[in-house]
């Protein structure tokens, strides 16, 4: 029998943590009951307008029917294989896809089974390539601050050093080099002086730097800041001229989330190594991809055993490989650089009124992304709460209220969207007491 709403809440309170939260008196939390299209039903019956795409993920909304299609006939077939000494079509087939729709020189695909651990396998490979070149020592990550890379270890000691928490886990993070993050908005004129931070610190530290990380032109949950394409451009020449290697970290913008199929192509570069995640299976399943060129796939393989030191037990899992297959050809079978245009410019128009809100200190759109800057921290204690009572789901984090809905959403629940995030910000509840 299923449990009611009163019994889940009960039962999540005794045994479950959440993500970011304390177990104890923990912030509240609404049970979901189904999810369809834009909408999410909690377990009382209230329908949500979904903000979020559940962290960047559900692309085509929830439940379906392509998808669920994809998956059902990958179940009837297996569900999962080891992916030691054995193959399959899914993952051989999505290897394909994936090299045929990324930078012409990404040739190589490793799946992980989340986005932290295809930057921890970036920076092995990294690592393992440099040794491979005769040069051990080059073990350094070059990051800009502000960035957010994921909660594993390695991941961890790339995000920006404060918001990332590293005070608390100094004794077992590697320390590696930061950058001033980019200051040169997106759509402002560039000023070649932002990458000097950057260019110096790699000049001061090449023979220890194996590769530069960075979310390319979006940075995403270490503030929602959105950079100049130039200083990808710059950044990659500096990388070149060094004989670092760059690692694009594409788990956030990748399949169109910033109006292009992959940031990158914003600067018209191409990295050395690409991870991809979240909406790689259009929010069904966890898994996630690093693809990096042969290049670097060779150095790896002609040195010493030649093997890559990595792999995870659901590496390549069938049920997300064919999931992932429906969602790219769900996503590039139909105008999505319209569609995702149409969101910006709903987000744009929608979003403006907040401007002029007390507390408000910036507001900005790129692609599907829309963001309101305040000057404090929101009280999440009492908005979650505040935006489910009207109707949406939007969940903010530090001083940022932010959303990132399915690319389907149409034209009224997106202003319907943009009302209720400013009605939360004028009613004052968000500020943190
Ligand atoms: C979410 C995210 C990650 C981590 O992915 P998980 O699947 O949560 O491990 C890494 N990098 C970026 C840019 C992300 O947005």
């Amino acid at each position: 029998m299923p449990l009611s709403p009163k019994d889940i809440f009960a039962a999540d309170r005794h045994h479950v943590w959440h993500p970011y939260a304390p177990f104890v008196n923990a912030p509240p939390v609404f049970p979901v009951q189904s999810a369809s299209g834009v909408r999410l039903r909690l377990a009382d019956g209230r329908e949500l307008i979904d903000g979020m795409s559940s962290w960047w993920c559900a692309i085509h909304g929830y439940n379906h029917p392509r998808l669920n299609e994809a998956l059902r006939v990958q179940l009837d077939s297996m569900a999962h294989v080891m992916f030691g000494g054995l193959t399959h079509g899914p993952a051989v087939q999505l290897a394909e896809r994936l090299v045929e729709i990324t930078p012409d020189s990404l040739a190589c695909v490793f799946f992980s089974d989340s986005g932290s651990v295809s930057v921890d396998v970036a920076i092995k490979m990294a690592i393992q390539f440099h040794a491979a070149q005769g040069h051990p020592q080059r073990q350094k990550l070059l990051t800009i601050r502000g960035g957010y890379h994921g909660d594993t270890l390695g991941a961890m000691a790339v995000c920006d050093p404060v918001t990332g928490m590293h005070g608390l886990f100094r004794g077992v993070l590697p320390q590696h080099l930061f950058a001033d993050r980019p200051r040169v908005r997106f759509d402002a004129p560039w000023d070649p002086a932002d990458t000097d931070s950057l260019g110096q610190m790699l000049m001061a530290h090449q023979d220890s730097i194996a590769a530069v990380i960075l979310e390319p032109i979006v940075q995403g949950a270490g503030g929602m800041w959105f950079y100049h394409p130039e200083y990808l451009t710059h950044v990659r020449a500096l990388c070149d001229r060094h004989g670092v290697l760059l690692i694009a970290d594409e788990i956030a913008t990748g399949f169109g989330r910033t109006g292009k199929l992959f940031a990158c192509e914003h600067a018209g570069i191409a990295p050395d190594i690409l991870c991809l995640g979240k909406a790689l299976t259009g929010g069904y399943m966890t898994l996630a991809a690093t693809l990096t060129t042969r290049r670097v796939a060779e150095a790896i393989s002609a040195e010493g055993r030649g093997a890559f030191m990595h792999g995870p037990t659901f590496m390549a899992n069938p049920l997300a490989c064919a999931t992932a297959l429906a969602s790219i050809d769900l996503l590039l079978g139909q105008p999505w650089q319209a569609r995702v245009q149409a969101v910006e410019t709903g987000l744009r128009t929608g979003l403006e009124p907040c401007r002029g809100l007390p507390g408000v200190t910036d507001v900005r759109a790129l692609g599907a992304v829309g963001v309101v800057e305040l000057d404090q921290p929101v009280d999440m204690a009492r908005a979650p709460g505040e935006f489910v009572r009207r109707g949406v789901w939007v969940r903010p984090f530090g001083r940022l209220v932010y959303v990132m809905p399915p690319y389907i959403i149409n034209d009224m629940d997106l202003a319907t969207l943009c009302a209720e995030i400013g009605g939360v910000i004028a009613s004052g509840i968000v500020a943190a007491p």
